[in-house]
C-alpha cells in the first residue's frame, strides 16, 4: 500500500510539473498565478513545481508584468536553449544529423553519405554523426534517432552516450515535425504523409503520436489499392506504393513514353536515356499530356487512401511531403479533390490537405519533438 501511495504521488507530480512546464512554453511569459487558473493547480502546487523547474533550468524569470492593483507579478518563460537535442534522420543514401534547442531552431547540422554501407559500418557512421553533433552541443541531455530497423539503435545510442534515444520511422517524425514546429496554428489531431521513394503516414492523436500496438500505424503504403497491380518491395501485389511512389511513377513514365512519340516524356528519354522524377515534373509544368495522365493518375490513387484515412480517424488536417510534392498544384489538387470525393462529405469538408509548412528538415524536427515529448511531456496540446 504505501508503495502504490509513493508512486501515485510520483506520477501526480510528474503529471503537475508537465502540465505547468507545457503551459510556460505555450503562454509564457506567464505569472504563477495565470499559471494556477489555467491549469487549475492550487497557486502552492505551481509555487513548488516552478521551483523544481527553476533548479532543472527549464524557466527563467523574466521581469515583472502589468500590476492588476497590487505588487506587479513575476513572469517565468520556457529556456528554449535549457536542453539540445539529436536528431537523426537515416535515409538509403544520406544519414543526416541535428542539433535543435527546444523551439525546433537548429544551430547545426551534419550530413554524410551512406556510400553502400551496411551492418557495423553503417553504424559506425551512425556514431561519427552523432559524435560531431556532441562536440557541437558541449552537454548534451538527450538523443533520438529514427528509421532504423536492422539494429536496436536506441539501446545501442543509450548505452555508448548514456542518453535517452528513442526510435520512429520517417513518416512518424515528420508528422510530429510538423505537429510541434509548423507554421500553422496547432489542431490536436493531425496526419503527415510521406510521399517518395515509399509511401507512409505518421497519425499524431491528441497531440501524441500514435504508434499502434507494434509501432506500425501509419504504414498505409501497403495498402491493397489495385487488382493485378505491379510487384511491391513488400513482396506482395497492387500495394498503395506501386501507384503513387516516386519510383512507380518513374516506371510509368519510363513505360509510356516508349510508345508515345509525340510527348516531351519521350524526347526526354530519347536525349538522355532514362527519365527521372524530375524529367516528369518539368513534362507535368509543360502541360504535357501522358505526364499529365500519370501523375493524375497517382494522385487519384493517394486521395483515396487519404479519404480512407478521413473515414477512420475524423482528422480536420492532413498535410503531405517527400519528393512527389515537387509536382505542385496539379498534383494536390487531384489528391484533394479525390479524397473529398470519396470521403464522407460531412467529415471531407472541414479537412484541410496541404504540403508542409516546414520546407527541409520535417523529419530531423520531428525527431526533436519525439524527444522533447517523451522526455518532458511538452505534448504542445493546448
Ligand atoms: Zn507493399
Amino acid at each position: 500500500v504505501q508503495v502504490l501511495t509513493k508512486a501515485t504521488h510520483g506520477q501526480t507530480r510528474q503529471y503537475n510539473e508537465r502540465l505547468v512546464l507545457r503551459t510556460v512554453y505555450d503562454l509564457g511569459p506567464i505569472s504563477r498565478a495565470d499559471i494556477a487558473r489555467r491549469t487549475h493547480l492550487t497557486r502552492t502546487t505551481v509555487s513548488d513545481v516552478i521551483g523544481g523547474l527553476l533548479e532543472q533550468g527549464l524557466v527563467e524569470e523574466s521581469g515583472r508584468g502589468p500590476s492588476s492593483g497590487g505588487k506587479a507579478p513575476i513572469l517565468l518563460r520556457f529556456v528554449a536553449d535549457s536542453r539540445h537535442v539529436i536528431g537523426l534522420d537515416l535515409g538509403e543514401e544520406t544519414f543526416s544529423g541535428a542539433l535543435a534547442n527546444l523551439r525546433g531552431q537548429v544551430s547545426h547540422q551534419v550530413e554524410l553519405p551512406v556510400g553502400g554501407r551496411d551492418g557495423a559500418d553503417a553504424l559506425a557512421l551512425v556514431y561519427r554523426l552523432v559524435d560531431q553533433l556532441v562536440e557541437q552541443a558541449g552537454v548534451i541531455r538527450w538523443a533520438v534517432n529514427l528509421d532504423w530497423q536492422d539494429l536496436p539503435l536506441a539501446s545501442l545510442l543509450t548505452e555508448r552516450y548514456r542518453l535517452p534515444a528513442h526510435v520512429a520511422n520517417d513518416s512518424q517524425a515528420a508528422a510530429l515535425g510538423e505537429y510541434a514546429f509548423g507554421d500553422r496554428v496547432r489542431t490536436p489531431n493531425l496526419v503527415a504523409i510521406k510521399v517518395g521513394r515509399g509511401v507512409g503516414a505518421g497519425i499524431v492523436l491528441g497531440g501524441q503520436l500514435f504508434q499502434g500496438d507494434s509501432h506500425g500505424a501509419g504504414e498505409i503504403g501497403h495498402i491493397f489499392t489495385v487488382d493485378d497491380g505491379a510487384a511491391c518491395r513488400c513482396g506482395r501485389f497492387g500495394c498503395l506504393e506501386t501507384v503513387t511512389s516516386a519510383p512507380a511513377i518513374v516506371r510509368e513514365a519510363r513505360a509510356l513514353a516508349v510508345g508515345t512519340p509525340g510527348s516531351l516524356l519521350h524526347r526526354a528519354s530519347l536525349r538522355q536515356g532514362d527519365l527521372t522524377l524530375d524529367d516528369v515534373r518539368v513534362a507535368l509544368d509543360a502541360d504535357d499530356p501522358v505526364a499529365c495522365a500519370i501523375v493524375l493518375r497517382s494522385a487519384r490513387f493517394l486521395g483515396r487512401a487519404i479519404a480512407g484515412l478521413i473515414g477512420t480517424l475524423d482528422v480536420h488536417r492532413v498535410v503531405l511531403h517527400g519528393s512527389v510534392t515537387a509536382f505542385g498544384a496539379t498534383w494536390l489538387d487531384a489528391v484533394r479533390e479525390e479524397a473529398t470525393r470519396r470521403a464522407l462529405p460531412l467529415l471531407s469538408s472541414r479537412t484541410e490537405i496541404d504540403i508542409v509548412t516546414i520546407s527541409s528538415g520535417v523529419v530531423l524536427l520531428g525527431a526533436s519533438a519525439m524527444l522533447m515529448t517523451n522526455e518532458l511531456g511538452l505534448s504542445l496540446t493546448r
